[in-house]
């Protein structure tokens, strides 16, 4: 019976060890007043009490970083237009879409949440570089380096954020490198899509024993979600319904 018992407690230790941290997918927008990277989404992830928040970043032509996700709106192209053009739009929630300093400040006011730090691939290695060395700089200038992960389905964008700042926590996401290759550039993570890990069943538990962390998108549905969420060497979910696998991982913690 002493073993019996002794076998649960190593069971439970398991099955907490392998709680995944929830991250919001473009923030916690399917809920009121939010919008997709919005700033109203951070702050709702973060009331949510994800661990972290992943939002999109892309430079205007006159070389502001705005927070949104698409690489157009409206016909214009994000990277072709000034930010005072992107002024005449507005985010379904009402906001105007956020400079990347407005949306960075609001995440000083909530010390709690990580920041999940996408850089879009841009339309050239200069302009990769150009944004990886004005969000590096931005980030380190507000104090938000220790609480900052980047992810970029860009190879120069990783491989010039790790130059800029070698300690600097980054995952790749495009699916096409294996752990090793991501070992061997230095990166410190990979975020892949769930049809990489399908494809690459070993590639989870390949990265942990590497030291990489692994985060998987974009995982919705309470099925999808519980299968990754007992997933050996899945880390981090990130997906567009956080509130479900926060239930999810409390019912998986036993409480
Ligand atoms: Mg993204």
């Amino acid at each position: 019976m002493r073993h019996f018992a002794t076998f649960l407690m190593f069971l439970s230790a398991i099955a907490a060890f392998a709680q995944p941290h929830v991250v919001a997918h473009r923030g916690y927008w399917r809920t009121e007043g939010s919008a997709q990277n919005s700033i109203a989404s951070l702050r709702k992830a973060a009331e949510a009490g994800c661990w972290g928040s992943e939002f999109d970043v892309w430079l205007t032509a006159d070389g502001v970083p705005v927070v949104f996700h698409d690489g157009t709106l409206e016909g214009i192209r994000i990277e072709d237009t000034t930010y005072a053009t992107l002024m005449n739009h507005c985010l379904k929630n009402g906001e105007f879409i956020p400079t990347l300093q407005q949306y960075l400040q609001e995440a000083l006011r909530l010390p709690d949440i990580r920041l999940i730090f996408e850089i879009k691939p841009h339309r050239n290695a200069k302009r990769d570089a150009a944004i990886s060395e004005l969000s590096v700089e931005l980030v380190n200038m507000l104090g938000l380096a220790s609480r900052t992960d980047y992810i970029s389905f860009s190879k120069h964008v990783c491989k010039r954020l790790h130059e800029l700042d070698p300690d600097a926590k980054i995952a790749y996401l495009s699916g096409d490198l294996s752990p090793q290759e991501i070992k061997d550039m230095g990166l410190t993570g990979i975020d892949y899509n769930t049809g990489v890990f399908d494809k690459h069943p070993d590639w989870p538990m390949e990265a942990k024993k590497l030291g990489l962390e692994v985060n998987v998108w974009t995982v919705d549905g309470e099925e999808a979600l519980t299968r990754f969420a007992k997933m050996p060497g899945i880390d981090i979910i990130t997906t567009n319904d956080p509130a479900t696998l926060i239930k999810i991982n409390k019912e998986l913690d036993g409480k």
